[in-house]
């Protein structure tokens, strides 16, 4: 039996009988990991207040080769994203990355490069205030990079100029768009201004935190979103439903007249 440490992030947690739950994270180590954590529902437990969804965490746990499902040991706080459980709309954002990352990632298959952009993902959405949501989209865009579904956007596929023409029509499939100067578009294909394909440029390659600083309206941040989480659904068969989307845009009804929610 081998002691293994990681450090990770707590995705989701599923009750195990009376007294334990089954922790699903995402570690820098060992990419998606699932461990037991035996006694952990009890308000004596070791683990009280540790094993929270979206904790960030050093753990130690038992590898057992002949055993599918490893034990939690150890578990202690690197970092808790503390505005996660008082800010609703930044625990909703926050849902958004960590539902992608369970969801689409296979368990065992390490990727550290991504492991970070989760980390800077969660750290940006708790410690900026405003442009929340570019920060999601930029996580979208680079998680995209990151699985190999990197989108062509720094010029027109047909004619290859690099300045988009005030209309462009970006093709879910392919992965591309085509300038208004050389296509009408057509149904399979998305309208988006050459603004948009300029934000889509920047939150592409930006330190997700600077993705704060892009000036987006919440009518073009609508039409970015739409196209964003439609190209996940395209090239993910297992996003093809993203509740913490879904629960975002419920939320964000709720608080459109107020504007209180982030854009
Ligand atoms: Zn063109």
């Amino acid at each position: 039996m081998a002691i293994q440490k990681a450090e990770g992030i707590v995705l989701r947690r599923r009750s195990q009988g009376e007294t334990s739950k089954i922790i699903t994270f995402y570690t820098r180590e060992f990419g998606k990991l699932s461990l037991m954590a035996k006694g952990s529902r009890g308000i004596h437990s070791k683990y009280l207040g540790t094993l929270e969804t979206y904790n960030h965490l050093s753990i130690v746990f038992y590898q057992k080769d002949q055993r599918q499902l490893q034990y939690l040991s150890q578990a202690s706080i690197v970092r808790s994203f503390a505005t996660f459980s008082t800010q609703l709309a930044k625990f909703s954002l926050a849902s958004i990355p960590c539902e992608v990352v369970e969801k689409a990632e296979i368990d065992n298959h390490p990727h550290p490069q991504l492991y970070h952009l989760l980390l800077d993902t969660l750290t940006a959405i708790d410690e900026h205030h405003s442009g929340l949501r570019n920060i999601v989209r930029a996580f979208i865009l680079q998680y995209a990079v990151h699985s190999g579904f990197e989108p062509e956007l720094d010029r027109c596929h047909h004619c290859s100029r690099p300045d988009p023409a005030d209309l462009n029509f970006f093709f879910l499939t392919d992965g591309y768009y085509i300038c208004g100067r050389c296509t009408s578009g057509d149904v399979q294909s998305r309208r988006i201004s050459g603004y948009g394909v300029q934000l889509l440029r920047w939150l592409i390659k930006c330190p997700v935190g600077s993705a704060v600083d892009a000036q987006v309206s919440a009518a073009m941040g609508s039409e970015l979103d739409l196209l964003l989480f439609d190209y996940l659904k395209t090239h993910f068969e297992s996003l093809t439903v993203i509740h913490s989307y879904d629960q975002l845009l419920k939320l964000s009804a709720e608080f459109a007249p107020n504007k209180s929610n982030p854009q």
